[in-house]
């Protein structure tokens, strides 16, 4: 049904179409201070296929910047006061070709994982948890030195500490592994001369790099170059605790 409006004779942003794109930017635009924006829809707003679909926020997408798209959803989705309930899913196959349509979904979810692997991006909940100081993670540069913020005592970064956090005992290192086929997949016994001395948090194959990759908690004096062996399977792999990321070390690549 059309109801009529008083329409003013210009906007700064008009936006034809108010389903879930055309509310979107209109919501952003105000986020940003835009004021003089009018949202038009032929119909009632998000009368269009919105309408059908107020339901699954599916995080995997058929390409980067669309998953990202729906990643950044859920997490306005969560600020927002709007019946979001979040939950999980399961995908399941009947026919044959469903089942490798889900087996390409599959690889292309392992593919995000193999990309950030190389970055040495860190996963929450594998490579980072709660036990973990940032320090630890490799994440220090990520702090406010002198910090203000809730959880800085616990770092040692209270009024008048020197930052004793600054010499963590344990590090989270990228090692990587000799035999590009034998692939970590997290908890992974990890051994230094006879000892274990860590276990993997996450691993995988770096497809870029071309080679298997994992990152694990060892003792902080562990050099790079050291020789390490993962437990894969039964078997001992031995690998090198090298530099990281593996893939674009300065940075270049997302700076473009
Ligand atoms: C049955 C069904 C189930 C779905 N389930 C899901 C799901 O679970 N999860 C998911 O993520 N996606 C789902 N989708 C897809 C999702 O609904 C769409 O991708 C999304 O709603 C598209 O939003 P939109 O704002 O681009 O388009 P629309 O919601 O279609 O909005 C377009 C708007 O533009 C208006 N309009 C069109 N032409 C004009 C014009 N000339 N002048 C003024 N206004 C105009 C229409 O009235 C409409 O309100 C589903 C789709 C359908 C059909």
């Amino acid at each position: 049904m059309v109801r009529p409006r008083e329409l003013p004779d210009s906007a700064r942003v008009v936006i034809i179409g108010g389903g879930v794109g055309g509310t979107s930017i209109a919501y952003h635009l105000a986020k940003l201070g835009e004021r003089d924006v009018v949202l038009l829809d032929r119909n009632e707003l998000t009368s269009g296929s919105t309408f059908h679909s107020a339901g699954l926020v599916g995080q995997l997408r058929s390409s980067v910047s669309l998953t990202r798209m729906m990643m950044n959803s859920v997490e306005l989705y969560r600020t927002l006061d709007c019946g979001w309930v979040q939950c999980g899913g399961i995908r399941l196959a009947c026919t044959p070709e469903r089942e490798q349509e889900v087996l390409r979904q599959v690889a292309w979810a392992k593919t995000f994982d193999s990309l950030r692997l190389e970055k040495g991006y860190r996963v929450w909940a594998a490579d980072i948890t709660p036990d973990e100081t940032p320090y630890e993670a490799g994440l220090g540069f990520c702090v406010r030195k002198q910090g203000g913020f809730i959880g800085a005592p616990a770092l040692g970064l209270g009024e008048g500490e020197k930052g004793s956090v600054g010499r963590p005992s344990k590090r989270l290192r990228c090692l990587a592994l000799d035999d590009p086929r034998s692939v970590a997949l997290g908890n992974e016994p990890v051994r230094i001369g006879n000892q274990v001395l860590g276990r993997v948090t996450s691993g995988g194959y770096g497809y870029t790099v071309k080679r298997s990759i994992a990152y694990a908690y060892v003792p902080a004096e562990v050099e790079l170059g050291t020789s390490v062996e993962v437990d894969i399977f039964g078997r001992w792999v031995p690998g090198l605790v090298t530099r990281e990321p593996l893939f674009d070390p300065k940075g270049e690549r997302v700076r473009v």
